[in-house]
């Protein structure tokens, strides 16, 4: 993101938490946190981590492994499953933090991805695993028939692997259509993830969460965003990865 376009964001959060101020639950993600060794660009230190943690306990926020009250708790989810966040994760564990991971089958045990083992071990301390999919890509690009891989294989699969029924995905990139929301609901999937942002209880284009990005956000963002600023954006983030045109056969 550009210098100015970083400028811009920072102010329609900041007007957005004054004019929106709420304090409604929210889903808070990032995609990794790391300690000594960095796996992705997209990871956020330790450091800057519990900087954030300590702004969402300033502000009031209880961090909950689910969210079940309308205001006042936040839980944190991480997509991919980067390594990092099992080399910190005695930091979880001592804050008492559970957050959720989403992964992507084709991503499991590769360079820089959690194994098998570190995904058991994490589970056993009250991490929660659920699906990103099989391949990581678009899945508006699928066919139908590739769908069943990347929705019902996987979700298979990390049932199998993780010894509990997987209900819940998160969309891989974000992108969603109106037939790609069909077949994941066909598929027995309860919960959809988004990546636009927005309170816990505001549903989009009917049943899909949104989630707020935090990994690059300095301590004032984080307060914004908290506090309902990205309710400016989010209309945003939505025409963003939604894809009117059905590409699906
Ligand atoms: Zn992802």
């Amino acid at each position: 993101m550009s210098k100015i376009t970083s400028y811009i964001r920072k102010l329609l959060l900041m007007a957005g938490s004054v004019v929106r101020k709420n304090h409604n639950s929210k889903l808070l993600y990032y995609h990794d946190v790391f300690g000594d060794k960095k796996y992705t660009d997209m990871g956020t230190s330790l450091n800057l981590f519990r900087q954030h943690v300590s702004v969402i306990k300033k502000e009031g926020y209880r961090i909950v492994p689910k969210i079940t009250k309308k205001e006042g708790e936040v839980a944190i989810l991480f997509d991919d499953g980067f390594r990092g966040i099992y080399d910190v994760r005695q930091v979880f564990y001592d804050e008492g933090i559970c957050p959720t991971v989403f992964l992507a089958v084709e991503l499991i045990g590769k360079e820089c991805y959690l194994t098998k083992e570190e995904i058991l071990e994490l589970q056993e301390h009250g991490f929660v695993f659920e699906c990103h999919a099989w391949s990581h890509e678009d899945l508006t690009t699928f066919s139908d028939e590739e769908l069943i891989r990347e929705l019902k294989d996987s979700k298979e699969y990390l049932s199998e692997l993780l010894g509990k029924e997987v209900s819940e995905i998160c969309l891989p990139i974000g992108y969603f259509s109106d037939h790609l929301l069909e077949k994941i609901r066909k598929y027995g999937y309860a919960t959809i993830y988004s990546s636009a942002p927005g309170d816990y209880e505001t549903l989009i284009h009917g049943n899909m969460r949104a989630r707020n990005l935090l990994q690059s956000a300095d301590t004032d963002e984080v307060k914004y965003i908290l506090r309902g600023g990205n309710n400016l954006l989010k209309q945003h983030y939505i025409n963003l990865h939604y894809k009117k045109i059905v590409v699906n056969p």
